[in-house]
């Protein structure tokens, strides 16, 4: 059976077509001790992986990462000001 996947971008929600070329993001913290966005092509094995996002396109792409981006600033500042 093949899975669902639903564009993670901020007001999109569109639904991935098997033929679709999509792309994925995931945030990881571990490997450098601070937050980084990793992006890929689509990969199935990947797109299974609990906390991968899955983006239809650069559009999303790019509004992710700037939701990303302005994630970390604002921890940045709530962690300066503290
Ligand atoms: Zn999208």
């Amino acid at each position: 059976m093949d899975a669902f996947y639903r564009c993670a971008g901020p007001n999109c929600g569109l639904l991935k077509r098997s033929t679709d070329r999509w792309w994925l993001m995931w945030t990881s913290f571990g490997e450098f001790n601070r937050p980084v966005l990793y992006l890929c092509s689509w990969d199935e094995a990947i797109a299974a992986k609990e906390g991968t996002l899955h983006v239809c396109g650069e559009l999303c792409a790019q509004r992710l990462q700037s939701q990303f981006m302005g994630n970390v600033r604002e921890n940045e500042l709530r962690r300066s000001t503290v």
